[in-house]
């Protein structure tokens, strides 16, 4: 690989779960070093911390704070259960505020069993009711649409097109979606559901990793950009042609890699960031 300028990393952002052995602080000083511009905080990240402390930590060291991760999970069996749901999100966008962050990320939860319209009804219903507070605090809202292999626990969202659907319908500009190229890749219709997305100006987040074939573990081996099947630089293609001009966001979750020397693992993101993002 030719290395680029360093100016290519303007748009680089890690999301603290990638590095998951390391402290937010830990994160955010060799992330800065290494000339990454941006980090997305994972809720876990901030235990034990106060948000605006660590918010003043990452600007200090000259990065932008992209967003939060995760909200979401609303459906549940009892109707006090959701309201719990909604209280956790509007902590969570308490936190953001106080971080700094410009979105929360949401994943949008299913309950097992539940009717997938019944679990959409319930989603629509948090975010309804999650809206006003996230006005008031300046921080969007971003449903990340998941792979459909997590349709049981984690998300009844599974393709962009339900995400544009649900956006449409609540009309919010506060309200938008995080397009993960994990989760989306398959789409055959994605080019078209992205551009959908930007014509009505919610294009909030992108995130990136790659594929592996075989995946050995469902949720905890995805892949470096590079080493699977997704067409990260076309998604990305399809993003900008929409609009979008904010960070790429590196999602990894990998057994593999949070086993590796994690100043090893880093220069390689860097790498593969440039070499196939
Ligand atoms: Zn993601």
């Amino acid at each position: 690989m030719t290395p680029r300028k360093l100016t290519d990393l303007l748009k680089l952002s890690i999301h603290t779960i990638t590095t998951k052995p390391w402290s937010v602080e830990e994160a955010v000083e060799n992330y800065a070093r290494a000339g990454v511009k941006g980090i997305t905080v994972w809720r876990q990240a901030l235990e034990g911390r106060k948000p605006e402390t660590v918010g003043k930590l990452i600007r200090g060291c000259g990065l932008t704070v992209t967003g939060v991760a995760r909200g979401g999970f609303f459906p549940a069996a009892t109707a006090r259960a959701r309201q719990q749901a909604v209280e956790e999100n509007r902590r969570a966008l308490e936190e953001c505020a106080a971080l700094g962050a410009p979105v929360l990320v949401l994943v949008c939860g299913a309950l097992p069993g539940q009717a997938v319209q019944k679990n959409l009804e319930q989603i629509q219903a948090g975010i309804e009711a999650l809206l006003p507070h996230a006005e008031s605090r300046e921080v969007k809202l971003a449903i990340e649409p998941l792979h459909p292999m997590y349709a049981d626990t984690r998300s009844a969202i599974v393709k962009i097109e339900t995400a544009n659907a649900m956006c449409g319908s609540i009309a919010s500009p506060w309200l938008g979606i995080a397009v993960d190229v994990y989760h989306l890749w398959w789409d055959p219709d994605l080019e078209h559901e992205i551009a959908a997305a930007g014509e009505a100006g919610r294009l909030f987040c992108f995130h990136i990793c790659d594929w592996k074939t075989p995946l050995e573990d469902l949720l905890n081996d995805r892949g470096l950009m590079g080493e699977g099947i997704c067409d990260i630089r076309g998604i990305r293609g399809m993003m900008e042609r929409s609009g979008f001009t904010g960070f790429h966001e590196v999602e990894i979750f990998s057994n593999r890699w949070w086993a590796a020397d994690q100043h090893y693992f880093l220069k390689k993101i860097v790498e593969a960031y440039l070499a196939h993002s």
